[in-house]
């Protein structure tokens, strides 16, 4: 596909192929993608990352919750991608202060790449 366009059923056949992965499966593909997106210009970095979504019905502060993906820490793991689990592990980004989800413990923030505890 490099240097033209995919087919919509060339898409459509990618999509099923990631559909039928399980999530950190996915993420691991993603990682692998979404970083030849980034972008940057006038000193500033835009990076495309995937985020989880939530909508809370708080009655005090009801609004969406944007928590980014991070990629799990493959050394840490020996090369696998960490426990086979949804996106359960929750932690935080020090330097971007922004809460990331993983399926992992151990995974990196996908703006900035700095170490992330999770539980
Ligand atoms: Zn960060």
């Amino acid at each position: 596909m490099v240097g033209g366009m995919a087919t919509d059923e060339d898409r459509e056949r990618l999509a099923g192929q990631l559909v039928a992965l399980p999530v950190r499966e996915l993420v691991d593909v993603l990682r692998r993608a979404l970083p030849h997106f980034t972008e940057e210009a006038y000193g500033m970095r835009t990076a495309l990352t995937l985020a989880s979504v939530t909508y809370y019905e708080d009655e005090v502060e009801p609004g969406l919750n944007v928590e980014l993906v991070a990629w799990p820490d493959r050394d840490y793991y020996d090369g696998d991608l960490g426990m086979n689990q949804g996106l359960w592990e929750n932690g935080h980004c020090a330097r971007c202060d922004i809460e990331v989800v993983s399926n992992a413990k151990r995974a990196f923030c996908p703006y900035c790449g700095s170490a992330c505890g999770l539980t």
